[in-house]
């Protein structure tokens, strides 16, 4: 039985499978013949059947012979800075795709070129990509192959690689700049597909009889995996595609595993072709492809990130992420809800870092979408756990009104404050709060699928009130004299706020003459004089008094009213057997129906009215039984 292995990362990279798809996608829009800029792939294969699409190969040599308005697309290695501009010159339509780790490159280089460093590239001065990026710098870069570098370097350095270079050469480089004693700045853009690749092949070449590695004669980085097994693998060779396969490898029992690798320019579909040429047993293939599938995914969503601002367009921010392979992007409205996301995308600066948290691994143009905003929701989180595990009181500016509530963003997290907790009291009509400042405080706190942030103001404000009530019940006294204000009015009298408590001045305590409703004599809102009569804390109760502040009427009502004297009075009641007179509020003299008048009278009514004012003669004051008896007719 013969195994056959895939190693672990193999195959198509992400950034030549993008540019394949780009170049597919983009002659579908144009429907027509089109270009690439140089072979898209070193795959002669994949050449074929991007020309089978209408998709040609071009050299920069030959552009002469398009025209204008045809449509042209730069390969995943990128192109110098100056032949953009002579394509668009030309009148060409220019399609870039460029693997997003190169353009990181490119955008360094002319960055710190412009900042004055000199440009180290690690690669090969005739490979397209490295020369492509030393087209950002004005071609002034000084390129090593091996890691070393002239004596006569003085300036300050900025050193970068191609994105397939091994490692072991990276490491040289950094050794030969330490030794300069220069201002040196490194960036590492060996693209980890590439390493990746290299280390599996690496693995896998340890443990097999033979190995095959697939991809384009002319691809470097397939070229590298080749003599990376070798090492390992005396019985490595490098087929383009399964109708190289010499049949020894198809048929040879001797070799009992068969390890296969290939390079980032090698799509599935031609590894598939092998393997299913082999027809043997395919020790966990699918799995193996699955593991190849996804091979290049490295983010997942939430994931926090760090990177460096490359640059900025109208309403997007191109951030660098070092050891990735794709840029990220950020669009203005997800940079921040603390500030206008406009005015702080302004203030940016190109080579800030800045935070952020992946929302989408790829986008259409291949970059990882990054949210700041989302970044600043987690510290929002870590703020209001804290703020609701110490009960603290904070504001919240209130930014929509719901039916159900208001809701706040406290920077960029959603709090709900439900109708019931707005205040003490139901409010019917939210609307006047919107863009109130509101002091709340969190009643409930969970994070998860169904984050509840809840907060209150109702706990607030009745906190405060048990404070206050608390202050005022323990400066009450039976017989204080207090200030209260007349709220509002029940049957049985009156109820008036005494430093915040409500007490009940009942209709006998409002005045010593009789009054039939407490608003007769007092008014919503006025301020008076109350007597405390009674009081108990435990069932809120309060008993004030007006009446008890002024003398009781019948009090010396002998010598006030002495017997025979004259008195001037107001009638206020009438009935069958006499007259009330009131001499005084809450003293009233009775005039008999027989002593109104000397004429005959059948009822009072006959000769006096409510409220008329009359003399009579005091006939005699009973203070006992509280009577005085007057004579009008006597007078
Ligand atoms: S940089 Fe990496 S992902 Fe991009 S094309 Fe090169 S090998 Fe592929």
């Amino acid at each position: 039985m013969r195994i056959i292995k895939i190693a672990k990362n193999a195959g198509f990279c992400f950034g030549v499978e993008r540019a394949v798809a780009e170049a597919l996608k983009i002659q579908k829009q144009y429907n027509k013949k089109i270009y690439t800029l140089g072979p898209l792939i070193h795959n002669n294969d994949v050449v074929k059947h991007l020309e089978d699409n209408n998709i040609f190969s071009i050299s920069l040599e030959n552009i002469d012979t398009l025209e204008n308005g045809d449509v042209i697309v730069i390969r995943s290695h990128g192109v110098a800075k100056e032949v953009f501009t002579e394509l668009e010159k030309r009148g060409l339509i220019v399609k870039n795709a460029t693997c997003p780790f190169v353009t990181n490159i490119q955008k360094k280089v002319e960055k710190f070129s412009k900042e004055g460093y000199d440009i180290v590239i690690l690669g090969d001065e005739n490979h397209p990509e490295v020369m492509g990026i030393n087209g950002w710098c004005d071609n002034k870069a000084i390129i090593t192959k091996d890691g070393l570098l002239p004596d006569n370097l003085y300036n300050k350095i900025c050193a970068v690689s191609q994105t397939t270079e091994k490692k072991e050469n990276w490491d040289k480089t950094l050794d030969t700049l330490a030794s300069k004693e220069l201002e040196v700045l490194t960036f590492n853009t060996i693209c980890l597909a590439t390493t990746e690749r290299q280390e599996s092949a690496e693995e896998l070449s340890k443990k097999v009889d033979a190995m095959i590695v697939v991809g384009g004669k002319n691809s470097s980085n397939t070229t590298k995996l080749y003599n990376i097994s070798k090492e390992n693998c005396v019985h490595t060779i490098h087929v383009e595609n399964s109708s190289e396969l010499p049949e020894e490898y198809i048929y040879n029992n001797n070799f009992k595993s068969i390890g296969i690798t290939a390079g980032a320019s090698t799509p599935e579909w031609i590894i598939r072709g092998v393997i299913n040429i082999m027809q043997d047993e395919i020790n966990n293939k699918e799995d193996q492809l699955q593991m190849m599938d996804q091979m290049d995914k490295r983010f997942i969503i939430g994931d926090e990130v760090e990177g460096e601002i490359l640059s900025k367009t109208r309403d997007e921010i191109l951030v660098s992420l070092v050891g990735y392979k794709s840029d990220g992007v950020i669009s203005f409205r997800e940079l921040t809800t603390l500030c206008d996301s406009t005015e702080m995308a302004e203030k940016l600066c190109i080579g800030d870092t800045i935070k952020a948290k992946v929302i989408k691994l790829q986008n259409s143009d291949g970059y990882v979408v990054l949210s700041r905003l989302e970044f600043e929701k987690d510290a929002a989180y870590v703020e209001l756990q804290t703020l609701f595990d110490n009960g603290t009181i904070f504001d919240a500016k209130v930014d929509e009104i719901k039916e159900k509530g208001l809701v706040s963003y406290f920077k960029g997290a959603r709090i709900f404050i439900p109708a019931s907790q707005i205040d003490t009291k139901f409010i019917d009509n939210k609307d006047y709060l919107k863009g109130q400042i509101l002091k709340v405080k969190l009643i409930e706190f969970s994070l998860g699928r169904t984050s509840k942030i809840i907060a209150s103001r109702r706990v607030i404000l009745e906190a405060e009130i048990a404070k206050i009530e608390e202050i005022a019940w323990s400066g009450f006294n039976v017989g204080d004299i207090v200030k209260g204000e007349i709220k509002r009015f029940a049957k049985f009298g009156a109820f008036a706020q005494v430093n915040g408590i409500d007490g009940l001045i009942h209709l006998s305590q409002i005045s010593w003459k009789h009054i039939n409703k407490a608003e007769e004599v007092l008014k919503k809102g006025d301020i008076l004089d109350l007597k405390i009569i009674d009081l108990n804390k435990e069932a809120n109760k309060l008993s004030l008094s007006i009446k008890q502040l002024t003398p009781e009427p019948w009090e010396n009502v002998t010598e006030k009213y002495p017997e025979d004297s004259v008195v001037l009075g107001k009638v206020v009641r009438l009935n069958d057997f006499g007259a009330f007179i009131e001499l005084e509020p809450g003293l009233d003299g009775l005039v008999h129906i027989s002593k109104i008048s000397y004429d005959r009278v059948l009822h009072p009514s006959e000769v006096l009215t409510i409220g008329e004012e009359v003399k009579a003669k005091i006939l005699s004051v009973d203070a006992e039984n509280k009577r005085v008896s007057l004579s009008i007719k006597d007078v």
